[in-house]
């Protein structure tokens, strides 16, 4: 659907990040899942320079959008709470340096799922160098890195660090990946599994080799 440009726009947007913070948090290295038109928004052409675009391509085409719609768009403002006043709505809002209040007509909630991980409440879930996020491969060089899920980040997750000379082992309930697992990925990560027949629950990429006593270095 196309949407007329509206400069002088009543809608703010409050972000205790930025816009499409979630992308900024993507995987480094990730391309999407969807080809540009099926995420494109506002009618605005989405052009990427690959079928599947990058993580940077989705970057700069929201961050396009929202310039080219004026969007009134205000990062590092967290609403701490949202009362009824009236016929109104007051939101108290945290800034970086001090804060504040608005009134709005409307409130849309729009918070999404990804600050808040589906944590496994098990002992040692919040050690230093066990990670919710997964960012890129290159610091687990030379690592042994445990991967817990099977679905399509624990995949690309274990294959990218797999690749930056990690030693790999994926944890997931059942005894395949999950279904949804992307179908070009599914060979590359099956076709490097090992062990399933032995350890239903217990899938280990195979790694190059990259030199002795790699592969005991701690993780
Ligand atoms: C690795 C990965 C790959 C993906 N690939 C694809 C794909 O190929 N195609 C596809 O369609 N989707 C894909 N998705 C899903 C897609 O990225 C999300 O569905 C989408 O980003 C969700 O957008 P959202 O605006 O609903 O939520 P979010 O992007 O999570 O936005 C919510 C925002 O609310 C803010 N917020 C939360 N609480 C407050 C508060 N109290 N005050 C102020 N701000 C607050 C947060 O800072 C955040 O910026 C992928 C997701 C991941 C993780």
């Amino acid at each position: 659907m196309s949407l007329p440009r509206r400069p002088e726009s009543r809608v703010s947007l409050l972000d205790r990040r930025t816009v499409v913070s979630t992308i900024e948090r993507y995987p480094l290295n990730m391309t999407f899942f969807s080809t540009p038109e099926r995420i494109e928004i506002g009618g605005v052409p989405f052009i990427a320079s690959h079928e599947k675009p990058t993580r940077r391509d989705g970057l700069l085409y929201y961050r396009r959008v929202a310039e080219h719609f004026g969007l009134d768009a205000r990062p590092g403002e967290e609403v701490t709470s949202v009362t009824r006043v009236d016929e109104r709505f007051e939101l108290a809002v945290k800034r970086r340096h001090d804060s504040t209040r608005y009134t709005a007509d409307n409130v849309v909630f729009a918070t999404g799922y990804y600050d808040w991980p589906n944590r496994l409440g098990i002992p040692g879930e919040d050690l230093p160098h066990v990670a919710h996020y997964f960012t890129e491969g290159h610091r687990h060089w030379h690592q042994r890195v445990v991967v817990i899920g099977g679905g399509n980040s624990a995949v690309d997750a274990a294959l990218e660090c797999w690749r930056a000379g990690a030693q790999v082992t994926m944890v997931h309930l059942g005894d395949r990946f999950d279904g949804t697992v992307k179908p070009w990925v599914l060979p590359d990560i099956t076709n490097r599994a090992q062990g399933e027949e032995h350890h239903r629950e217990v899938a280990q990429p195979r790694r190059r080799h990259h030199g002795r006593g790699s592969r005991n270095r701690g993780g």
